[in-house]
């Protein structure tokens, strides 16, 4: 689903982000990314999701090499392949969840009638069949992030990328939105998410973590609870 070679990226004014990371992620699974602040993180997923282009090194999505690829058909990539959540649910504050759901399938080729049924059944996969029509305003934090995550997943990508998305929840919510993305990974779609929370990191079954814009260990939980951690320069 992934795989990442040898990527940099160094920002503007000088600043590296990622000094040389190389990941692969098969389909199916259920990955969390950890490691202080400013230790690359969200720049990795920026790559992962082809939000940003890299410095150096490839990006390999669900068998597309990102870098050969026009901005055109990058975003097409995106918008088919690629569901995103965000720590601050970025939604539109007037509309319905049903709406902002509706409107994350603008660019699917879907008709205007079709996107806001394909918006109620996600809403209604993630609980929210009884919320289709109030504004984010009338949801709590973590019905918010509920909406974000049917959002991400209306157009059923095979990719679900996170960052931090329990960060701005009450424990409560946080696991409501965790059982949520471990549900749609069990039907299938393959979920990266960036914690910083320890207990969530060790609930999942395989750990990536980062330092310095390097990937420094891999921890892979296996089916008898043996773990097995690469450390190092890690593939
Ligand atoms: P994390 O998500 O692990 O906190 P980030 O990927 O956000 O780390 O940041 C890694 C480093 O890159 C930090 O030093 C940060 O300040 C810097 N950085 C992130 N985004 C930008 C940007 N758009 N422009 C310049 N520097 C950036
Ligand atoms: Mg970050």
């Amino acid at each position: 689903m992934i795989d990442l070679t040898d990527v940099t990226k160094v920002y503007p004014g000088g600043v590296t982000a990622l000094a040389g990371v190389s990941l692969t992620v098969a389909h199916g699974e259920l990955v969390a990314v950890v490691g202080p602040s400013g230790s690359g993180k969200s720049t990795m997923l920026h790559m992962l999701g082809t939000l940003d282009r890299p410095t150096s090194g490839r990006v390999r999505i669900d068998g597309h090499d990102a870098g050969a690829l026009s901005d055109a058909r990058l975003s097409a990539l995106r918008a088919r392949r690629i569901g995103f959540v965000f720590q601050q649910f970025h939604l539109a504050s007037g509309a319905s969840a049903l709406t902002n759901v509706a409107d994350g399938l603008l660019y699917s080729g879907l008709r205007p009638a079709e996107r806001r049924q394909r918006a109620a059944v996600a809403l209604r996969r993630v609980g929210l069949g009884h919320r289709l029509h109030h504004p984010p305003h009338a949801l709590s934090g973590g019905e918010r992030q509920r909406v974000a995550v049917a959002r991400a997943v209306a157009g059923e990508p095979p990719l679900l990328l996170a960052d931090e998305p329990t960060g701005a929840l009450d424990s409560a919510s946080g696991a409501g939105v965790m059982t949520l993305l471990r549900e749609l990974n069990a039907t299938g779609t393959t979920v990266v998410i960036i914690t910083h929370d320890q207990e969530i990191a060790a609930s999942l079954p395989r750990q990536v973590r980062m330092r310095d814009g390097r990937l420094v260990e891999d921890t892979v939980v296996g089916p008898s609870g043996a773990d097995r951690t690469t450390t190092g320069a890690v593939r």
